[in-house]
């Protein structure tokens, strides 16, 4: 292996290979009988004992040599650092024990001009990414760099981390980006194609789910890079089909998640993660009726999206769609209605430019703001309402199933005739909510 070369002597490589495989006890022994050890680096790679540990998620080893005030900065012979190789084998513990002890997220390597970040996402490590990213935004980093900009480092030819998530096929880890701020439009340098943006790497890696996330995001189907390559053009030149037909510009447009809607911020958790489902599953309904008659019909879906209501019991039906059952309850007039009608009341992929003031939604009911959505928590009654209410989502599952149309999203067409019932002037309902119109 080169351990035998020149500098290395037999201490180095005892060193190397105990640390390789966790052997704290002999770490111990080999550093106490000769201390200057612990900065040595193996002559091939240069790597120090720190990089061999946090490489192999020996995180108690990482723990031994950062009380021995090893510098967690240590550079290879790539001037990677021991957190980017932690990041890169997706070893949680040892990223955060980096972290803890002020390793730099913001160093860049020679090989790429990468960051920590972008080896996590690269390779698809969504804890190490959120570990990254949560320290980011308490670091100096954020105060010094800005956390936005963070988030959106470019490499050394131009990608961020969005870039190379969606260039891998790694929806989770672009799902996180994109919700910590990353720019769903930006363009790479000479990465891929030059002019790349995410979802042209998407399309090029066939990956529907990193399609998925980017169009629920706002991507745009028309944007061209460089070459003037549209990202559907892309997915038809790597030949996946499927990709393609979503990402045909005429084909119906996705629902997008408002993100430009302030109170959405302010979601909690709970709420936004159901919306978030919510918004997928409507766009996958959407997705089958685009490729109904295609040979691509229907896409799989493996996440098992549909499962997580499954325990609610005892509810009633949403007095919008009189179709789904209500899930959210808004604050603080306490109306409840389902995940899809509100979805469809803040939903707007095409904002209405003409109006200046910011649209905020509002409860159609007593149309006062919507300042923040609680999940509706439902008492689990096993043995008598459980089989009712599965019958009734299943139900409600078919009809909607049934009725909807080619490019209609049901709730949205519901809020509709709604919105005319309240024009009726139905004595339950304030009056005419402006946002109905602006959907249509
Ligand atoms: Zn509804
Ligand atoms: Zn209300």
């Amino acid at each position: 292996m080169g351990q035998g070369l020149s500098c290395g002597t037999s201490d180095d490589h005892g060193l190397f290979s105990a640390v390789q495989c966790g052997d704290v006890e002999t770490v111990k022994t080999l550093l106490e009988r000769n201390s200057s050890l612990v900065h040595r680096s193996r002559v091939y790679d240069r790597q120090s004992a720190l990089h061999i540990a946090a490489a192999n998620g020996q995180v108690e080893v990482v723990s031994m040599l950062i009380d021995q005030s090893v510098n967690p900065d240590l550079l290879n012979r790539y001037k990677q650092t021991p957190l980017m190789l932690a990041a890169m084998h997706g070893k949680l513990s040892c990223v955060q024990k980096l972290i803890e002890a002020g390793a730099n997220i913001l160093m860049f390597d020679s090989l790429n001009g990468r960051t920590c970040l972008h080896y996590a996402a690269y390779y698809g490590h969504s804890d190490c990414l959120k570990e990254i990213l949560s320290a980011a935004r308490t670091s100096h980093v954020a105060s010094s760099w800005g956390y936005a900009r963070f988030v959106n480092v470019k490499d050394g030819k131009g990608a961020t981390p969005l870039h190379l998530a969606a260039r891998q096929r790694r929806p989770e880890c672009v799902h996180i980006l994109l919700d910590n701020g990353a720019l769903v439009y930006a363009s790479t340098g000479e990465y891929g194609f030059p002019g790349s943006s995410p979802l042209h790497l998407a399309a090029r890696a066939g990956s529907l789910d990193c399609i998925r996330e980017l169009l629920a995001w706002g991507a745009d189907r028309s944007h061209r890079d460089d070459s003037g390559r549209i990202p559907f053009t892309v997915a038809l030149r790597y030949k996946h089909g499927a990709c393609a037909v979503l990402l045909n510009p005429s084909s119906a447009e996705p629902l997008v998640w408002p993100s430009s809607l302030k109170f959405v911020s302010e979601l909690n958790e709970e709420a936004k993660s159901l919306l978030e489902r919510t918004l997928m599953e409507a766009n996958k309904e959407r997705e089958n009726n685009i490729l109904k008659g295609t040979a691509y019909s229907p896409i799989n879906s493996d996440d098992g999206m549909d499962d997580n209501i499954s325990e609610v019991s005892d509810t009633e039906v949403c007095c919008i769609c009189i179709d789904q059952l209500c899930m959210i309850q808004v604050q603080d007039c306490g109306h409840q209605m389902c995940a899809h009608c509100i979805l469809a009341l803040c939903c707007h992929s095409k904002p209405n430019t003409s109006t200046t003031s910011p649209t905020e939604p509002l409860c159609p009911f007593c149309r006062s703001r919507i300042v923040q959505l609680q999940v509706i928590k439902f008492e689990k009654d096993e043995d008598t309402n459980h089989d009712n209410y599965s019958s009734k989502i299943r139900k409600s599952r078919r009809s909607r199933n049934l009725s909807e149309g080619s490019s209609s999203f049901k709730s949205l067409s519901a809020v509709r005739s709604f919105g005319k019932m309240t024009g009726r002037g139905s004595g339950r309902i304030a009056a005419e909510n402006e946002y109905i119109d602006k959907s249509q």
